[in-house]
């Protein structure tokens, strides 16, 4: 197959720090393409409808366009995934969109790259590769008989599908209890399974845990702390707590919000090195080089399949102009300013 096209950058991932980084470059007049698997901000699309980001506007705004919501309240999806297609339609931006990156492989100078779009297989070029991939590619899995079950999910779409009807949710993070709230205020009849004794207040918003913990104490929302799945069958749940013993909770639904895992295939295939379970990426800081020359890291991906979420997309900002300095030699101080802020 032939080389179709070529550019000096090639930029994979259009969720919101690779638009970013696509402004930034197009400012500076760098010759790049760039490509998305799926549509722009995909990882913000399947959200729930209606969620909320935990971060302020201000440090989820990319490129210096204020984000702006109705009500002045936190983003929600529908907002974030409005406010993308706006910065996207106001700069212009070319995204080869359903069109994932399925090959890498490093020429003699720059990279070759094979992708599968709607129209089939293409082959580009490029000098320097910014992967900008994400690091929430798919759940994790339960992993137990009955996981595949019709009735079990790691998605909600509508709270109003669990109306009347016992739902388990397992997990005790944001997800998770996000997840129960909604679906209790929805007419649900709600348990929560989570490994840990109790809730850890770093890991829900500080704004939802009186409620939880309140409809937990009253037993309107039932919890099994201390537990682990080991089997769903399509009418009950089969819990185990730490000392050995079964409890059956009778379920209608089960939605397991467990994590997410990061795709490094494409890192692993261009020779980027992997340490770890998590695959955390090695990469310079300073230049967001990884320790294949002339291949770049931005946004989430640099922290591989993350434990603890350490890195998200009010501090992925930084990334941008690290990365322009390093292609172009210089980078804009305006933003380094703006991105300061929002690191802190
Ligand atoms: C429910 C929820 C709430 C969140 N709330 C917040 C919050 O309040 N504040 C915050 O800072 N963060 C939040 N996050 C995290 C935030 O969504 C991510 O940090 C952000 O999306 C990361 O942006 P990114 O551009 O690095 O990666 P992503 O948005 O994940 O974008 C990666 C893109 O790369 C594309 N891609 C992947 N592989 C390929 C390939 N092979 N070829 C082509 N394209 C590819 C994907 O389709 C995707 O569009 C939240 C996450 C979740 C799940």
């Amino acid at each position: 197959m032939t080389t179709e096209y070529s550019a000096e950058v090639i930029v994979i991932g259009a969720g919101p720090i690779g638009l970013e980084l696509a402004v930034a470059l197009k400012k500076e007049g760098v010759d790049y393409l760039q490509f998305d698997a799926k549509q722009i901000g995909d990882t913000i699309s399947w959200f729930p409808p209606q969620t909320r980001f935990f971060s302020s506007n201000d440090r989820i705004a990319i490129a210096g366009v204020p984000l702006q919501t109705p009500d002045q309240n936190k983003c929600t999806r529908e907002q974030y995934l409005a406010y993308l297609r706006t910065v996207v339609q106001q700069y212009d931006l070319k995204v080869n969109t359903y069109e994932p990156v399925i090959y890498i492989e490093r020429l003699r100078e720059g990279f070759s790259l094979l992708t599968r779009g709607l129209a089939g297989e293409r082959r580009y070029a490029c000098r320097r590769l910014v992967l900008a991939t994400g690091g929430t590619a798919r759940s994790r899995k339960l992993d137990i008989a009955g996981d595949s079950l019709p009735h079990v999910s790691d998605r909600l779409e509508d709270p109003h599908a669990y109306f009347q009807k016992r739902l388990l949710v397992i997990g005790g993070k944001n997800s998770a209890i996000e997840w129960a709230l909604r679906c209790h205020h929805a007419g649900a009849h709600v348990s929560i399974s989570y490994r840990r004794a109790k809730l850890d207040a770093r890991s829900v918003k500080y704004w939802i845990m009186p409620e939880i913990s309140g409809l937990l104490n009253s037993g309107a929302i039932e919890g099994y702390f201390g537990t682990r799945p080991l089997r769903i069958t399509a009418a009950a749940v089969t819990l185990e707590n730490v000392n050995g013993e079964l409890t059956e909770v009778p379920t209608d639904f089960v939605l397991a919000a467990i994590g997410y895992e990061a795709d490094m295939t494409l890192c692993e295939l261009a020779g980027v090195e992997l340490t770890g379970d998590c695959q955390t990426p090695t990469f310079d800081e300073e230049t967001m080089e990884t320790n294949v020359p002339g291949i770049y890291l931005a946004g989430t991906v640099t922290g591989g399949t993350q434990d603890k979420y350490a890195v998200y997309l009010e501090n992925g900002h930084v990334h941008i102009d690290r990365i322009v300095k390093a292609l172009t030699g210089h980078g804009s101080g305006r933003d380094a300013v703006v991105y300061e802020q929002a690191e802190s």
